[in-house]
């Protein structure tokens, strides 16, 4: 039987309408985004509108961008990211999105070696399975190379 998929980490990204969108926040009166989110305030020191959180609005973010720099990662990172056992070594980009042109690290889908990529290679957003358990699979958002 097919188990669950999960978010490995809450609200940081969507699925609902089968595309996949990271999910952030936006400033109503400078449109500086954020993510992961912020709630707390506006960070933009030339943003004219209110500081108190409340120019904050929930924001989904592009889904394609450019890969800005990527790597080789053989080194299981430490608790509390949770790493499959074994240990599978995984590549993550730097992707600079194309609508914000903000800079997202995220893992590049499985399968996939340094020398498969290069920088300015067009990528968007998919879902992969970051680790499973006896309930669900984990899923964490992943880049995957794109046709120009
Ligand atoms: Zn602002």
């Amino acid at each position: 039987m097919q188990k669950e998929q999960r978010p490995a980490v809450a609200d940081w990204f969507t699925a609902d309408d089968g595309v996949v969108r990271l999910q952030g926040t936006r400033c109503n009166d400078c449109g500086t985004p954020y993510f992961p989110k912020n709630t707390l305030a506006c960070r933009n020191p030339q943003c004219s509108g209110k500081k108190d959180g409340s120019e904050l609005a929930e924001y989904l973010f592009s889904t394609r961008g450019r890969i800005w720099s990527y790597a080789d990662a053989r080194y299981k990172p430490p608790p509390p990211y949770v790493s499959p056992d074994p240990f599978v070594p995984y590549v993550v980009a730097a992707v600079e999105l194309e609508v914000e042109q903000m800079v997202v690290l995220g893992q590049v889908v499985r399968g996939l070696t340094v020398d498969d990529l290069a920088v300015g290679m067009a990528v968007e957003l998919t879902a992969g399975v970051l680790y499973e358990d006896d309930e669900a699979e984990h899923t964490v958002w992943m880049w995957r190379p794109v046709n120009d």
